[in-house]
């Protein structure tokens, strides 16, 4: 990234645990809308001749990365995304809804697809959602702390009926369709990550392949497509995430409440801030596994802070960058290092916007895709 300035940052002024600044700490701009003013639709002469004004080197560059990346995902299947070997652990819908959390947390996964052994056939994706599910029916319902304990992932989709939310994920694509399929099911569905489910030649049963998440596919295409170093505008003029209605919660905020946040407003995490709107950490959702192992709900009303200081040591951190960085050197970010998203700060560390990988993601697929 040539624009990098690592190490130039002050010292944070609040007790930012393990935050990664990946890109530089530049001036921060304007905050930009992408409301369609009434006028725009009123005249067509004026936007044709918008349309007709000639294209900048930046621009033209700018459509030609994005080009770029949509042929490749065009040529590419899903399969092309895995590596040689990788491991697959797929749970049987007959597990205690608490032992699999164990063994999410010892294997380092926050997800695993379902295998019902009754009917022989993929039952699904679990992640972190059905966790926050279980959280709420235990908060709906705190006289059953018994019979949660009982539940097995077979019965995640009773807690489902009974807290009224979209029944489990059952999505799934070919691996051997284009990439470019797997992105638009994603952006379509907002799902994070989707199983990979072929048709097995000898049996005609169908057979887990693999969890196909957004960040695989963003680091496939960095490390794959040299054009993303074309991708020169800023996140700003570009308009790359979410500025305005951002939910966050401070140190204080009880876990339960931000976990309500997240559902409510169908967000994985919630920058918390301090009085000043400066960031001190990130909760996401996949800190919910760590909360609730062992069948602790009582965790779920300490506040966040106390329940952020007991992440674990190896916590990659949180990643940052200014409204002046730009998409190429967000892509060089994602090549080096596994990044969920980025929360956009200023140069006091005020939190500004929020990018989600689903924000590259439609970027990079729809942005301008009508003109080719
Ligand atoms: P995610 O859940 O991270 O995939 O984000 C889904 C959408 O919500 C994206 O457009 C994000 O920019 C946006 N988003 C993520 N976190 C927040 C937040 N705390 N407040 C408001 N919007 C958010």
């Amino acid at each position: 990234m040539s624009d990098t300035a690592e190490g130039s940052r002050p010292p944070a002024p609040n007790p930012v645990k393990n935050i990664a600044t990946p890109t530089s700490i530049a001036r921060h701009g304007h905050e930009s809308s992408q409301i369609a003013q009434p006028s725009t639709f009123l005249s067509p002469a004026q936007n044709r001749a918008m349309q007709d004004k000639p294209l900048s080197t930046v621009d033209k560059d700018q459509q030609s990365g994005l080009k770029a990346i949509r042929d490749f995902l065009k040529i590419r299947t899903s399969y092309d995304v895995l590596p040689l070997s990788f491991r697959l652990i797929i749970l049987n819908t007959d597990l205690l809804v608490k032992k699999s959390l164990n063994i999410l947390l010892q294997n380092g996964i926050v997800s695993a697809p379902l295998w019902d052994s009754h009917t022989s056939s993929f039952a699904g994706l679990l992640t972190t959602s059905d966790y926050i599910n279980v959280v709420q029916y235990y908060w709906q319902n705190p006289d059953a702390l018994n019979q949660i304990d009982q539940f097995r992932l077979s019965s995640l989709r009773d807690i489902e009926k009974a807290i009224g939310v979209l029944p489990l994920e059952t999505l799934s694509v070919n691996p051997t369709r284009p990439l470019y399929e797997a992105c638009t099911q994603m952006l379509k569905t907002r799902a994070r990550r989707i199983p990979l489910v072929d048709i097995d030649d000898e049996t005609g049963r169908e057979m887990v392949v693999s969890v196909i998440t957004q960040y695989r596919i963003l680091k496939f295409i960095a490390v794959n497509v040299v054009e993303t170093e074309m991708l020169k505008k800023s996140v700003s003029e570009i308009n790359l995430g979410t500025y305005g209605n951002l939910q966050t919660a401070n140190v204080d905020t009880r876990v339960i409440d931000v976990i309500h946040l997240m559902v409510k407003y169908n967000i994985s995490s919630v920058p918390i801030v301090d009085e000043d709107n400066r960031v001190l950490n990130v909760f996401e959702a996949v800190d919910v596994i760590t909360i609730i192992k062992g069948g602790v709900y009582d965790d779920l009303t300490t506040n966040v802070g106390d329940a952020l200081g007991k992440r674990a040591e190896d916590f990659p951190g949180i990643y940052t960058c200014s409204e002046e960085d730009r998409l190429d050197s967000i892509f060089d970010t994602i090549r080096k290092s596994r990044v969920h998203r980025l929360v956009i700060i200023d140069e006091e560390n005020r939190l500004k916007g929020v990018i989600s990988l689903s924000d590259i993601l439609k970027y990079v697929l729809l942005h301008g895709a009508e003109d080719g």
